[in-house]
């Protein structure tokens, strides 16, 4: 006798970009969705040796589980660079990250892209999710991160050569066709170069790669076939970054008419993930973040979207990614944030912004055919929501809404999917204090 699941009654998003349908019923046989029906009786009474589970959702949202497409899954929700970089040992990295992708899957998130992993643990943690060794949603996944020698976000922190952390020192052509090479072999889906940087002293991020670097890299990634993308937090990069062949940006911060030009030309992709300045700018304040930051994020956040909003228009496809794995952005908590953002910001329907997390998001799993909307023949990754995302967007941000995960055709137990640990030995970074003990603040009423 086989088996077929049914979700009956609730209204269908199905992640296309069209309107909500009512009364849709859903087939799901094994991992698959076999029909996706408006009468069901049918289908129901045809076959006698089928046996039929339903899962009521009338009075609820059915949609496409949550396309994260920019997260960092081996962080474990960090504070401090000092922290990622030098406290980080690898075993524990797999062995916590490995807990941390439950969370995602309990927030409807069933994949995600990650463009660098700590010790470069992406592919083999994707690599155990596929073979049902640990659970989680689908990954994609980079290694490591390819930075020039002037670094990334971590400043002086960065060393000359080597590799530290997610990120791996590149300091010449050479480098770069090595690096790259030995990144698909060891199970790259996709190649991360971090195109900006922040040097001590400068304001902002510079381009910290020249054009050649970058051409070079995807040359030697598009030859094997595998797709490159960038941090790129200023103008100019966005541009040289789009004219030389990357894929996708990510951010694209400060993005010019030549820059969104040269997006449409190629024919680039843009994850902005305003999810971490938005977090800072709107709630820093309770967590004692970097204080000061919160207008400037605002600002970064309202000049870029207006040029996001334009490349919308102009068809370029954008995605939703809440660059979780961060202090500001724990795993769980944040992954629908960005469609809020989009709604508020640039101005999409929510619908529009379902898309960027749905249908949007199978691209950058490199999987359109399969993944991404509820429709015949796609894998079967479906979340139900108690209330309506087209009223209220914040609902897919709050996971107490989401009272179904089905991941690859299989009903998930929710209440298992939020796991608690004690602290690690050894794993976080104390700091003595928040703020300096003067002698004024000692004995200031
Ligand atoms: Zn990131």
């Amino acid at each position: 006798m086989k088996e077929i699941m049914l979700i009956s009654g609730g209204t269908l998003i199905d992640g296309t970009g069209k309107d909500p349908r009512p009364n849709e019923g859903i087939f799901i046989e094994g991992n698959q969705i076999v029909s996706v029906e408006e009468s069901t009786s049918q289908l129901i009474n045809s076959d006698k040796n089928v046996e039929i589970v339903e899962l009521d959702a009338s009075g609820k949202t059915i949609m496409p589980g949550l396309i994260d497409s920019h997260l960092h899954c081996s962080f474990d929700d960090v504070q401090s660079n000092d922290e990622l970089f030098f406290h980080r040992d690898p075993t524990l990295v797999a062995l916590v990250a490995a807990q941390n992708l439950r969370k995602m899957l309990r927030a409807g998130v069933t994949s995600f892209v990650d463009p660098d992993t700590s010790h470069g643990i992406g592919p083999s943690l994707r690599d155990a999710v596929n073979a049902g060794v640990v659970q989680g949603p689908r990954i994609k996944t980079g290694v490591q991160a390819l930075l020039t020698a002037v670094g990334g976000t971590a400043g002086r922190l960065i060393p000359d050569e080597g590799t530290v952390g997610y990120a791996q020192i590149v300091n010449s052509k050479d480098e770069i066709v090595q690096w790259v090479r030995r990144h698909i072999k060891y199970g790259a889906d996709w190649i991360k170069l971090h195109a900006t940087g922040s040097v001590p002293g400068r304001s902002g991020e510079l381009l910290v790669w020249n054009r050649e670097e970058i051409r070079v890299a995807c040359q030697t990634a598009h030859e094997l076939s595998v797709p490159v993308m960038a941090h790129c937090r200023g103008t100019q990069s966005v541009q040289i970054c789009a004219e030389e062949g990357v894929d996708l940006i990510l951010h694209a911060s400060f993005m010019d008419d030549d820059g969104l030009e040269a997006v449409i030309s190629n024919g680039s992709s843009i994850c902005p993930t305003f999810t971490f300045l938005a977090n800072l700018a709107d709630f820093g304040s309770k967590v004692q973040a970097s204080p000061g930051m919160e207008d400037i994020f605002r600002g970064e956040i309202e000049q870029t979207a207006k040029m996001i909003r334009k490349a919308y228009d102009n068809g370029v496809r954008i995605l939703s990614g809440s660059e979780s794995g961060f202090a500001l952005t724990p795993y769980g908590h944040w992954h629908g944030r960005e469609l809020e953002i989009f709604v508020d910001s640039l101005d999409l329907t929510p619908i529009e912004a379902i898309t960027t997390a749905t249908k949007n998001g199978a691209w950058a799993m490199q999987m359109e055919d399969q993944l991404g909307t509820i429709e015949k023949n796609k894998l079967a990754d479906i979340i139900i929501v108690d209330s309506d995302p087209t009223a209220d967007i914040t609902v897919l941000n709050n996971k107490n809404e989401i009272s179904e995960v089905i991941a690859n055709g299989k009903r998930l137990n929710l209440s298992e999917l939020w796991p608690d640990r004690e602290p690690l030995a050894g794993w976080k970074v104390g700091n003595w204090a928040n703020e300096i003990l003067t002698w004024e603040k000692a004995y200031s009423s």
